[in-house]
């Protein structure tokens, strides 16, 4: 007899669990993940970072009752999220033209911005770089929406298309909305230049674009001033604009769930309907957000001490992964002269694509146990002493 599940078919698997699966089930004692989209430290672990445990040491101490949040989030979270996103003296905020709502993590935000687009701009289609993280596409079509590609990546150049992207951006219909990584690109690790980004604010502006800036590594790329520079440089040009944000990773929060949503629009009479409709969203998804991980960024970013503990682990971790950029490259420069890495070092963030084939990537997994996405793309902050000596003799035997 059929029933309501016995025509439901299997969802496709997320291909990126799959890899952690097929890791999992392997049996080879020098294993090695970099297939992950987590930061972990030299030791092969997710940090618990010493801000954290000193806040919620402090969370503890001062026992306070579970009461419900307001529907967008701790206040004193929304404020030192908006100014850590916007700059504490942006204008913007001075003249209450940015809002922004605690959010369940950055895909939370992702999701609460697609909803809320959904409702006042149904027409509108959405454009996500080519290739994006993988969860952007089948999130805004789950809002309703049609998603297509823009140019992105160069394969031959390991690098932006530029031209290609630019002529993307100035043939979309007024309206469009524009989905843009503020930095860290993944999984490609390329961004644009500072200058590219003059060039892509003046067509989205010039041409009634939606820009929607997705910041999941805000402090991983030059450093927190610079990398939340394309969010002032957008909100500078006037709005509208929607800014996600994820301390998943500057945090290492994962799964805590903290993110935020920020909307500039044209004034504050402006800002408060837009608040007011994006409180819609929320209460009729999951009511209000979660209190611990908003508690735990609030009390870092506003208690001066924590906060530069926050801002000098950060560094840290940044720091790190640039070195692991460096000596990953020159390992390969040493073992494989005929081959050029250093593109790997141009990139940003947490993620290379490594212009590994799909093939080699099967081989490194077959023969060494070496786990990396089919796209070629690792985690760079997965590499450690003691693994990245094995992963460049591996490398070399597949090239
Ligand atoms: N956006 C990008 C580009 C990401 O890489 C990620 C996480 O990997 C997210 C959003 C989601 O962040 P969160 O884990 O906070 O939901």
């Amino acid at each position: 007899t059929s029933t309501l599940f016995s025509a439901i078919e299997m969802a496709p698997r997320d291909p990126i669990l799959g890899i952690t699966e097929a890791f999992n089930a392997d049996t080879n004692p020098a294993k090695v993940n970099l297939g992950v989209g987590v930061y972990y430290d030299d030791n092969g672990k997710v940090p618990l970072l010493e801000c954290v445990q000193r806040a919620e040491a402090h969370l503890i101490a001062t026992v306070t009752p579970r009461t419900y949040l307001p529907i967008d989030g701790l206040v004193a979270y929304d404020k030192a999220v908006q100014e850590l996103v916007f700059g504490a003296d942006s204008n913007v905020i001075a003249q209450k033209r940015a809002i922004t709502a605690q959010a369940i993590g950055g895909t939370g935000a992702l999701k609460l911005g697609a909803d809320f687009l959904k409702r006042f701009a149904p027409d509108s289609q959405v454009y996500i770089s080519d290739p994006s993280w993988e969860n952007h596409r089948a999130l805004f079509e789950s809002a309703g929406f049609v998603v297509n590609n823009y140019p992105y990546y160069d394969a031959v150049t390991h690098g932006v298309n530029f031209a290609g992207m630019l002529d993307s951006l100035k043939s979309m219909p007024a309206g469009s909305i524009v989905l843009l990584h503020a930095c860290c690109h993944n999984p490609t690790g390329a961004d644009l230049t500072a200058d590219q980004w003059t060039q892509v604010i003046e067509v989205i502006t010039t041409r009634g674009l939606i820009p929607f800036l997705d910041m999941a590594y805000q402090g991983f790329g030059a450093g927190i001033e610079e990398d939340g520079k394309v969010v002032r440089r957008f909100a500078d040009a006037g709005g509208p604009l929607f800014v996600s944000n994820s301390f998943s990773k500057s945090f290492s929060l994962y799964g805590e769930r903290v993110g935020a949503l920020s909307i500039v629009s044209a004034d504050a009479a402006e800002s408060a309907r837009v608040l007011s409709q994006l409180k819609r969203v929320i209460r009729t998804n999951y009511s209000n957000p979660p209190t611990h991980g908003g508690k735990v960024v609030a009390t870092v970013l506003s208690t001066p001490e924590l906060r530069a503990l926050w801002e000098s682990e950060l560094a840290a971790m940044r720091v790190r992964i640039k070195a692991n950029r460096e000596q990953l490259v020159d390992l390969l420069k040493q073992k494989a002269p005929g081959h050029d890495f250093d593109f790997v070092k141009q990139q940003c963030g947490m993620f290379s694509y490594s212009g590994l084939t799909k093939d080699q990537v099967d081989q490194l997994r077959n023969n060494n146990s070496i786990y990396a996405i089919d796209t070629g793309r690792i985690c760079v902050a997965a590499l450690n002493f003691s693994n990245i000596g094995r992963v460049v003799d591996a490398i070399c035997q597949v090239l």
